[in-house]
C-alpha cells in the first residue's frame, strides 16, 4: 500500500519517497503527493528526480491499493532508491478548486431538491456532474448557482477528518456517491464545507470557500429520462 500525503495535506507540492517497485514505465512509491485519478477527479502531472536525473509524471493511477506512476523513461530507476517529487501545482490547485465547487453545488442541490450525484467528471474549462433527477429549470438553475455562489462568497472553511465506519453509516447523506467506497473500509475521510455539508470522499480540496473563485452553471443535457447533467465552470 502506497502511503497517500495528499488526504492530510492537499497542499504537499513536493516529497521524497522510496521507489517500492519498477514495472514497465511505471514506479511504485512507498508514499506520494500525486493524486492518482478517480472519484471524478483527474490524475496528477508533474516530475521526480533520483540520482540528479529528472523523469516526468505523465499519468498517475491506483491499482489494488498501489499508485502507480507513469514516467517518461525509468532508465536508471531501482527499488529502494531515494527520489523527490514535486506535482504540477497549477495544475492540481485548479482540479482542487473545481471539486471544492463541485461539493458546493452538490450540497446546494440536495439540500434544495433531494437528488444524488450519479455521475462526474472535474475538468479544468468545464466540468460536468449528473442527477437522477426528471426536471431542472432554468429558473431551478440560476437558484442553485445564486446559492452556491453565497456559500462560496461567506468563506467558509473545508476540513478533513475521519469518521469510524459504524459512525459514518447512521449518516446517510455524507455518501452521495455511495458505490465509490470500497466496502471493508474502517474510517471514513470525510470533507466538510463549516456546518453547511459534509461528504465522504478521497479527493483534494481548497482550504476555504473563498478560493473557488465563481462559480457559473454553465448549460444542461438530458441524459435520458431521469437523468439530467449539469455543467459548471469557475471565473475567477
Ligand atoms: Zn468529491
Amino acid at each position: 500500500m502506497t502511503e497517500l500525503l495528499y488526504l492530510d495535506d492537499s497542499y504537499l507540492k513536493e516529497f521524497s519517497a522510496n521507489i517500492a517497485s519498477v514495472a514497465e514505465n511505471k514506479i511504485e512509491l512507498d508514499k506520494t503527493a500525486f493524486y492518482p485519478r478517480g472519484g471524478g477527479q483527474l490524475g496528477d502531472i508533474g516530475k521526480i528526480i533520483a540520482n540528479g536525473k529528472e523523469y516526468a509524471v505523465k499519468s498517475v493511477e491506483k491499482n489494488s491499493g498501489k499508485v502507480l506512476h507513469e514516467l517518461d523513461s525509468f532508465e536508471g530507476l531501482q527499488a529502494g532508491m531515494q527520489i523527490s517529487g514535486a506535482i504540477d501545482w497549477e495544475r492540481r490547485y485548479a482540479m482542487m478548486r473545481m471539486h471544492s465547487a463541485a461539493h458546493v453545488l452538490a450540497a446546494v442541490i440536495y439540500r434544495e431538491i433531494g437528488s444524488l450525484i450519479t455521475g462526474n467528471q472535474l475538468g479544468f474549462g468545464e466540468s460536468r456532474m449528473d442527477y437522477n433527477v426528471k426536471d431542472f429549470d432554468r429558473n431551478l438553475l440560476q437558484g442553485f448557482e445564486e446559492k452556491a455562489n453565497e456559500i462560496v462568497g461567506s468563506a467558509m472553511p473545508i476540513t478533513i477528518s475521519y469518521i469510524a465506519r459504524e459512525e459514518a453509516m447512521k449518516i446517510p447523506e455524507i455518501f452521495r456517491l455511495r458505490d465509490l467506497f470500497p466496502k471493508v473500509i474502517s474510517d471514513f475521510r470525510v470533507i466538510s464545507i463549516g456546518d453547511y455539508d459534509r461528504q465522504a470522499d478521497g479527493g483534494t480540496h481548497v482550504r476555504n470557500t473563498k478560493e473557488i473563485g465563481k462559480i457559473k452553471i454553465t448549460r444542461l443535457d438530458n441524459k435520458g429520462a431521469e437523468n439530467r447533467r449539469i455543467y459548471f465552470e469557475l471565473a475567477d
